[in-house]
C-alpha cells in the first residue's frame, strides 16, 4: 500500500478530502498475487471438487461448452486462483473506497471487461469490474464506468444495460474488431436508456484526437451524472505498438485519461485490462500509478529484474508510430455531437431509495456474542435514504 499524506476528515460528503486541486490522494495499490483470497463476502463459492483443471476439463466438456471455456479462454493451471486473485483485488478495492480508507484504489490485475454473467469471453473469465461495481452500489447510488481499452467494454455494459445506477462509457475501435459490439446507437434500454455510452473510433487514433473526444464527453458525463464513484478500466492495448491493438496512443496520452478522471475529486478505482506488448503495459501502468500519486517520474527505466526487456532505449515513455490516423476530424465531430446530444437528454441525476443492507461481515462478527434480535438495529450501517441533493 502506498500511503500519501492525505488524511480523511470529510466523511459526510462524498467528495474527497484532498480538495479540488487534485494534488493529494490516498492511494491503495493491490499487487500481491494472493490479494483478495481472504474476501469471503456474499456470493456462491465454487466447490473445489467441481473446479475445472487441465486434468478434468475433458470430463466436464459439457460445462466447458456451456461456459465458453476452451478456445480464447483456455483452462490452465491455477485458473481458479487466478480468477480469485484478480477479482478479489477489484472487489477489495471497492470495499476500501466504500469504507473511505482511500481516495484511489488500484488493481492492475483486474479490468477483465469481456466476461459475461455465465460465460468466459475474450481472455476474461470472471468480470471483476461488475463485481466491484456491485460492491460500490451497496453504499452508493451512482457509479460511473469508463473504459479506454481498444476493445468495447461489452461485459460491463451488458450487466448494467437496463439500469440508471451505473453509467458505462466505452471508447473503442468499432467495425471488424472484437467483440463487434459498441455501436454508437447502443445507448441502454428501459430505465437504463442513455446510461450506456459508446464512442466508436477508427484505427490509428493519436493522443490529440483521443483527447478531443475524451475530455468534452467525460466532462459532460460528470456534469450530468454526478457519480459517487468512478471505475476506470485502463486497458493498455490502446497504446501505440500493441500486438493486437490498432491505436496510436502514447503512454502520456493514455495516462492523460487517468489524470483527467482523477481531477474530478471523486473516489476512483483504477483497473487494468488488455495489453499485449507486455513491456509497454508495464510502462503504462507504472506511469499511471505515478499519475494517481501526482508524482513525476523520470524517463529512465531503473535497474530491475526485467531491465533487458526495455531495450534498446530503456526509457519509460514510448513515442507514437507513423501509422495513419483514420479518424477524420469531420467524423470525430459527428460522433462527439451525437454522444453529447444523448447526454443532454439526461435532465437530472437518478436517485434511488436505499434499502437496509446486510451488515458487513466484520461488524457481524464483532457482535456475534450479543443477542441477535436486540442488536440488529445497531448492526445495520447507515445508508443514504433520499435521492441525490
Ligand atoms: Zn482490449
Amino acid at each position: 500500500m502506498i500511503d500519501k499524506e492525505t488524511t480523511l476528515t470529510n466523511i459526510e460528503d462524498n467528495s474527497l478530502p484532498s480538495g479540488p486541486d487534485g494534488s493529494k490522494r490516498k492511494v491503495m495499490y493491490f499487487y500481491h498475487p494472493d490479494v483478495g483470497t481472504y474476501y469471503y463476502g456474499c456470493g456462491h463459492p465454487m466447490k473445489p471438487g467441481r473446479e475445472v483443471t487441465p486434468e478434468t476439463q475433458h470430463e466436464m466438456l459439457k460445462e466447458s461448452r456451456k461456459f465458453n471455456v476452451g478456445h480464447d479462454c483456455p483452462v490452465f493451471y491455477g485458473l481458479y486462483d487466478f480468477c480469485r486473485t484478480y477479482a478479489g483485488g477489484s472487489v477489495n478495492g471497492a470495499r476500501k473506497l466504500n469504507d473511505k480508507l482511500c481516495d484511489i484504489a488500484i488493481n492492475w490485475a483486474g479490468g477483465l471487461h469481456h466476461a459475461k454473467r455465465s460465460e468466459a469471453c475474450g481472455f476474461c473469465y470472471v468480470n471483476d469490474i461488475v463485481l466491484a461495481i456491485l460492491e460500490l452500489l451497496e453504499v452508493h447510488e451512482r457509479v460511473l464506468y469508463v473504459d479506454i481499452d481498444s476493445h468495447h467494454g461489452d461485459g460491463v455494459e451488458e450487466a448494467f444495460y437496463l439500469t440508471d445506477r451505473v453509467m458505462t462509457v466505452s471508447f473503442h475501435k468499432f467495425g471488424d474488431y472484437f467483440p463487434g459490439s459498441g455501436d454508437i446507437r447502443d445507448i441502454g434500454s428501459g430505465k437504463g436508456k442513455y446510461y450506456s455510452v459508446n464512442v466508436p473510433l477508427e484505427d490509428g487514433i493519436d493522443d490529440d484526437s483521443y483527447q478531443f473526444m475524451f475530455k468534452p464527453i467525460m466532462r459532460k458525463v460528470m456534469e450530468v451524472y454526478d457519480p459517487n464513484d468512478v471505475v476506470l478500466q485502463c486497458g493498455a492495448d490502446s497504446l501505440s505498438g500493441d500486438r493486437l491493438g490498432c491505436f496510436n496512443l502514447t503512454i502520456k496520452g493514455h495516462g492523460e485519461c487517468v489524470k483527467f478522471m482523477r481531477s474530478f475529486n471523486v473516489p476512483l478505482l483504477l483497473l487494468g485490462g488488455c495489453g499485449f506488448t507486455i513491456r509497454n503495459v508495464a510502462r503504462c501502468w507504472c506511469y499511471e500509478t505515478a499519475v494517481a500519486l501526482n508524482m513525476e517520474i523520470p524517463d529512465v527505466i531503473p535497474d530491475n529484474k526485467y531491465y533487458d526487456c526495455y531495450g534498446p532505449d530503456f526509457k519509460l515513455y514510448v513515442p507514437p508510430s507513423d501509422m495513419e490516423n483514420r479518424n477524420k476530424m469531420a467524423q470525430l465531430e459527428k460522433v462527439k455531437a451525437e454522444v453529447l446530444d444523448n447526454l443532454a437528454k439526461l435532465q437530472h441525476v437518478p436517485s434511488v431509495q436505499f434499502q437496509e443492507t446486510a451488515p458487513d461481515f466484520e461488524i457481524a462478527e464483532a457482535f456475534q456474542d450479543l443477542d441477535e434480535e436486540q442488536n440488529m438495529d445497531d448492526l445495520r450501517p447507515t445508508r443514504p435514504r433520499d435521492g441525490a441533493s
